[in-house]
């Protein structure tokens, strides 16, 4: 029955739907980088939850937090105040230098209040002429899974199938700011792009790039939207990636490691003047800017606002960027790119898939998940230790040999 429903599928059990190719085994329990399975074997996590397990598994001040808001209260809905979301915005206003804040759930819905927010500023403020509005977004992007999200997305496998798509989107080359330019006109509302591309295997920017981006959507009146639920909150050594080029975006979207990988929080942050023509009953959310999630919120504010997560994925990230260098000149690696604790590796292809590759990383009890072909992505917690690190990529080199 599972076999007719669909792909070759690991999991266990007929009812779970498809939409995940997981390697093949079960976790029980996790702890810093650590996690274990079913067999009580132990693995390195070198994913990290795709970086939403930044602090690793079960940070202690998170859990702390989280426990000690279990015992007050869960959830009021929007329809009340709480005591934690004046706060919750305040000090996350504070951390990301911005005006306003507005809660949400999931990094998907995330993005799409963004896309919301900068239409109507682009009726309302700009004058664009009535559903007109365009926003430039660039080959390779990757914001989620919704259908007006996967509508502008270049990759067959997340767009194919689920049409008719949202219009009101131009796709540009990632890189290339007078395709950027080109692309823009008075319909132009907002370019929304990931600073670094994430999922399409930590991708960097040319040099300049972000700041011709800056300059352009200036030019043009436009909103800049920075995507930072992948690359933000610590991950690069900066709190945000677009610090590492000087840049600052009108609007940036949030998700991830804000929820501290104990539920998902996300948030868009950004000028008052954008996120404020979004007004009661425009837009909501049951569970956004919850009790439980602005309590672990607040506590992920204050573990980044230390800033040792950071100065950690710098240092870490120097010692990472060493090793896979190091793979490249041995051959073992075709490529490797990154930021902090970040990096995409290239393998051949001709030697192995990044499937392969992670396989055997998980047989020598090293997590890792390819994104496409033979890519894989490193980011393990900000929390790991050096000897771990340095344990996990003499599995890689072992692997790759
Ligand atoms: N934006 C970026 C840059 C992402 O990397 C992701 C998830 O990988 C998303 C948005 C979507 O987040 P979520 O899966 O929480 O909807």
């Amino acid at each position: 029955h599972a076999a007719a429903a669909g792909p070759a599928s690991d999991a266990v059990g007929g009812h779970l739907a498809h939409n995940y190719h997981p390697l093949p085994l079960t976790l029980v329990a996790g702890e810093g980088a650590w996690v274990r399975d079913t067999d009580g074997r132990e693995y390195l996590d070198m994913l990290a939850g795709y970086s939403a397990l930044n602090f690793g598994h079960r940070h202690p001040a998170l859990v702390a937090a989280a426990h000690a808001q279990l015992d007050r209260i869960t959830l009021t809905s929007r329809a009340f105040d709480h005591d934690l979301l004046e706060p919750f915005a305040d000090r996350l206003a504070a951390l990301t230098g911005t005006e306003m804040v507005l809660p949400m759930n999931t990094g998907a819905e995330a993005v799409e209040t963004a896309i919301k927010a900068a239409r109507k500023w682009g009726y309302d403020v700009r004058g664009v002429p009535a559903d007109q509005a365009t926003i430039v977004v660039m080959d390779g992007n990757f914001h989620g899974r919704t259908t007006t999200v996967v509508s502008f997305s270049t990759d067959d496998d997340a767009r194919l199938g689920f049409g008719p798509y949202t219009p009101g989107f131009r796709v540009v080359p990632f890189g290339d700011a007078d395709a950027l330019r080109a692309a823009m006109d008075e319909t132009t509302v907002a370019v929304l792009i990931e600073p670094i591309q994430g999922e399409s295997g930590v991708i960097m920017p040319p040099e300049g790039y972000l700041a011709a981006v800056r300059t352009a959507c200036d030019e043009a009146g436009a909103l800049l939207i920075a995507d930072e639920i992948q690359s933000g909150l610590g991950r690069t050594g900066t709190t945000f990636a677009c610090e590492l080029w000087g840049v600052t975006p009108d609007l940036m979207t949030l998700g991830k490691a804000l929820g501290g990988g104990i539920l998902p929080v996300s948030a868009v942050v950004g000028r008052a003047d954008v996120l404020g023509v979004l007004t009661a009953g425009t837009h909501g959310s049951t569970f956004g800017g919850n009790p439980f999630a602005c309590a672990v919120g607040l506590a992920v504010i204050e573990l980044l606002e230390t800033g040792e997560f950071q100065a950690r994925a710098r240092e870490l990230g120097a010692h990472l960027a060493d090793r896979l260098d190091a793979l490249v000149a041995d051959g073992l690696l075709v490529a490797r790119r990154g930021a902090g604790l970040w990096a995409g590796i290239d393998v051949d292809p001709a030697r192995m898939t990044g499937r392969e590759l992670c396989e055997r990383l998980m047989e020598r009890r090293v997590l890792a998940k390819d994104t496409h072909g033979s890519t894989i992505r490193l980011a393990p917690p900000l929390m790991i230790s050096a000897a771990d690190l340095g344990w996990g990529l003499d599995q890689l080199a072992d692997a790759l040999r």
